[in-house]
């Protein structure tokens, strides 16, 4: 629950350095100023440096897709958080479901990196979400339950402040479909009671992703359990996203 909206975009595997940079520009050339929505991006690791070249001095923060859990070590290919840290970076994405389905992450894993993260000062955006199996099949919110749990194990009270909660449909990412906004609610209650039951002295922070554009994106956003979205595909198309900024401060704050 925040009293700012939260946009986050992931741009995935796209954009490589100097397309990012020239994207950063037109967004830095775009962005209005914003009086209560916190615009964060997610380029690809390559990418990350000239992004924050580009948008050193706006309000855009930036950050990873995912992070490992060491410090330094032996682990080819992963990206430390200390590393990431020191390169200026304030957030990591970490369990987004490509993770989880192409590349095996289980949620232990995803706890293990989340850690990570918190431990070197990050935020960690930790995003969590059924297959349509498991929601035909009814097992919704086990299943959130299940990918949630070990992180919430993980996180010190502390570091609930810096732990953001994406609920994401994986069969609503890049797909077209939106959530209806009844299984939106329902899925951030259920999220919203999994972490009332660690008494943080923070309330929980909910994005909604999957297929999020300008089009839905008014009426999602008005929901009182939604305080910002992840956004994919519409994130990386400069009109589409500097929309969505503009619908997120036309739409008032309100919590229930
Ligand atoms: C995502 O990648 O997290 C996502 C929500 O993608 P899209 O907006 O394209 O569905």
């Amino acid at each position: 629950m925040r009293n700012r909206h939260l946009l986050i975009g992931n741009w995935k595997m796209n954009l490589g350095p100097s397309q990012a940079a020239a994207f950063a520009l037109k967004l830095r050339e775009g962005l209005p100023k914003t009086a209560r929505t916190d615009v964060w991006v997610a380029p690809p690791t390559v990418s990350l440096a000239p992004v924050c070249a580009e948008l050193a001095g706006t309000s855009i923060v930036v950050g990873a897709q995912n992070v490992h859990w060491a410090a330094s070590g032996a682990f080819t290919g992963e990206t430390s958080p200390v590393f990431l840290a020191d390169l200026g970076i304030a957030f990591s994405l970490v369990g987004h479901s490509e993770r989880r389905t192409l590349f095996g992450e289980s949620s232990q894993q995803v706890a293990q990196r989340t850690q990570g993260a918190l431990a070197a000062g990050l935020t960690a955006v930790v995003c969590i979400g059924e297959t349509e199996g498991e929601r035909s099949a009814g097992r919704t919110e086990t299943v959130l339950e299940e990918q949630l749990s070990p992180v919430l194990e993980s996180v010190s009270r502390d570091a609930a402040g810096r732990v953001v909660l994406a609920y994401e449909p994986v069969w609503a990412i890049g797909t077209g479909k939106v959530a209806a906004l009844e299984e939106i609610r329902q899925a951030h209650r259920c999220i919203e009671s999994l972490w009332a039951r660690k008494q943080f002295t923070s309330s929980p922070v909910i994005l909604y992703g999957g297929s999020v554009n300008p089009g839905n994106f008014a009426e999602i956003l008005a929901l009182p359990e939604v305080d910002g979205a992840l956004v994919g595909g519409a994130s990386i198309k400069v009109d589409q996203w500097l929309s969505l900024i503009a619908i997120a401060e036309e739409s008032p704050v309100a919590r229930g």
